[in-house]
């Protein structure tokens, strides 16, 4: 069997895109600086890299899942432009709420619940414990520490968000993920 390797979990709006709220489409879709720089280290360091979103935009029929896995190719082309490769992205299309039909679900995938990061364990055979996440919300921080990932990041230039959770670090720029990366 082979061994278990650690994972680099990012959250999207907010961490690997500029969150204008609901981004759909390539136009609007920004890349916060630093994210290829994290990716691409993270990837020469052996981790797995690995998208959780939320995306209940596709609930609210704001967009279509159509629309977000267009998206998400185009995304995961210009990392591979960038030397840096993403190995799986999972979505939680859903919410308790707000969603129509059968997207209105109090559903297990979605943050701060951590569906998606133990079905990344079970189908990537992750090792959680040596894992990293990034997150710029809370929510993102309480599926981490949920799923047992050993480190969480909170992305935010607001000091008032240290205090907030234990086993959870605040980093104000991606650049300061790298230092976790490098070991
Ligand atoms: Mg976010």
């Amino acid at each position: 069997m082979a061994s278990r390797q650690p994972a680099l979990f990012l959250d999207r709006d907010g961490v690997i895109n500029v969150d204008y709220g609901y981004v759909h489409s390539s136009e609007n879709f920004h890349f916060v600086e630093g994210i290829f720089d994290v990716v691409h280290t993270a990837c020469t360091q052996g981790y797995k890299i690995v998208v959780v979103t939320n995306q209940a935009g596709i609930g609210r029929g704001l967009y279509s899942e159509e629309n977000f896995l267009t998206l998400t190719e185009w995304m995961c082309r210009r990392f591979t432009e960038e030397k840096a490769q993403i190995d799986r992205v999972y979505f939680s299309p859903y919410h308790p709420t707000e969603g129509l039909g059968e997207y209105r679900q109090d559903h297990a995938s979605r943050k701060p619940r951590p569906g998606m990061l133990l079905q990344a364990k079970l189908e990537l055979s992750i090792d959680m414990a040596g894992s990293i996440l990034i997150g710029d919300n809370l929510s993102d921080m309480k599926a981490g520490i949920a799923a047992g990932v050993g480190t969480n990041l909170l992305l935010s230039d607001k000091s008032e968000a240290n205090a907030v959770m234990e086993k959870c670090l605040r980093i104000e720029s991606l650049y300061e993920a790298l230092p976790f990366l490098i070991t």
